[in-house]
């Protein structure tokens, strides 16, 4: 961590499934094999082996390791800031798993599985969520009955909030601010997608809801809707469980495009003229700059707007939709810039006179991870 070099990097996905793969990146190494992993421990245990193993491997034993991050996904209203993995946090962490019923028991699982592999080192939760608890009640109760929040814990509570702050210290940075200083909105534009608007480094509110479905449009969510059409969608003979599937999983740039939810496809296809692709892709940037104009009346005092995630690290021609949509606020968009700004490059996509600066600037949660790890570890506070 002295220098923060990534050493190794890997993904284990379809664990338990009998179909699971094993991505892993190292200096010298690269490979993705098809892996037998019937649950989590197998997979901790896979995990482990290749970090040690001879070739592959970047450490000589299980013991060099201190301490492991992990990212859970909700800590609902309790668990606003990362903190040490002790028997307690489990069990508030498996309390809210009502409120992330897709994210919370795996997360427990890969936490266990952690546990039991290295018994002797300190394990640390980095909340998703932890970032967005700093929203006003204004942003983040919604207009319902009172009760559906005291007794269901019905409110926004946001997502991506470690990515959010990544890029908030990271900006903060680039412009010479103070990170209790800095005023942005920062976009992250992934398959999942959200948008948060920052003020003196605080989130003061964003477009993820109680659940990730909320806010922008996504690469198979829907965004913002009208929460009677869900309701109407039943009255016309869906179950709710198929409203939420396809909600979830056969809308936004999928749903409307009817192609996939791959952007630079949509991008190919729109060019090649195809109405339904070029209409998602407007969708999506229009969302975009309806949500920072906005954010931005509500943080008037900005420093600039920060897109990050795939699509915002990449993709010209979305970036290009955004600023030119953002003219009316002043913004005068660089197309040099916006060209040689992709694949981890960081800077701003606008005129060094735009009145209000677009910048990209790559996320990488995986360090705001260990950084806290190692923060916590120390007994230093984050
Ligand atoms: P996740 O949210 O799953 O971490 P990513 O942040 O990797 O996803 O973002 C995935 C999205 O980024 C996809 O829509 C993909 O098309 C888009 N993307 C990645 N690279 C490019 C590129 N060069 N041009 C346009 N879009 C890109």
């Amino acid at each position: 961590m002295a220098d923060e070099t990534s050493l190794a990097k890997g993904i284990l996905e379809r664990v338990g499934t009998g179909n699971a793969t094993l991505h892993h990146t190292a200096a010298q190494v690269g490979f993705d094999k098809d892996v037998d992993v019937p649950d989590h421990t197998a997979g901790m245990k896979l995990i482990l082996e290749t970090l040690v193993d001879g070739e592959a491997g970047v450490i000589k034993s299980v013991d060099e390791i201190v301490g492991v991050g992990h990212r859970v996904v909700h800590g609902g209203e309790e668990l606003t800031r990362s903190s040490l993995i002790d028997e307690e946090l489990i069990a508030v962490i498996r309390r809210n798993a009502d409120l992330a019923p897709l994210h919370n028991p795996p997360n427990l699982a890969g936490i266990e599985a952690a546990r039991r592999a290295m018994p002797n080192v300190s394990h640390v939760a980095v909340f998703d969520t932890a970032f967005l608890s700093t929203l006003p009640p204004k942003a983040y109760r919604y207009a319902v009955p009172e009760r559906w929040h005291a007794e269901h814990h019905v409110r926004r509570y946001g997502f991506h909030g470690t990515s959010h702050r990544y890029v908030t210290l990271a900006t903060a940075k680039l412009l010479g601010k103070a990170p209790d200083e800095v005023n942005l909105i920062t976009a992250h534009l992934g398959n999942g997608c959200s948008m948060t608007a920052v003020s003196a480094g605080k989130a003061v509110d964003h477009s993820m809801g109680m659940t990730p479905l909320a806010g922008l449009m996504m690469g198979t969510r829907s965004g913002d809707i009208d929460p009677a059409v869900a309701l109407y969608m039943i009255s016309r003979g869906l179950s709710a469980q198929e409203v939420d599937e396809a909600l979830n999983k056969k809308s936004g740039l999928l749903g409307v495009s009817g192609l996939g939810n791959d952007m630079r496809d949509l991008l190919v296809a729109a060019d090649d003229g195809n109405e339904r692709a070029r209409l998602a892709v407007d969708m999506f940037v229009y969302r975009i700059v309806k949500y920072i104009g906005a954010y931005h009346a509500v943080v008037p005092d900005l420093d600039a707007v920060v897109l990050t995630g795939g699509i915002g690290e990449n993709s010209r021609p979305v970036r290009r939709g955004i600023c030119e949509g953002l003219a009316g606020l002043g913004v005068v968009g660089d197309e040099d810039r916006n060209q040689a700004t992709i694949r981890g490059k960081t800077g701003p996509i606008t005129a060094d006179d735009s009145p209000l600066g677009v910048w990209v600037v790559p996320t990488n949660e995986e360090l705001m991870i260990a950084r806290d790890a190692q923060a916590i570890i120390a007994g230093s506070a984050v």
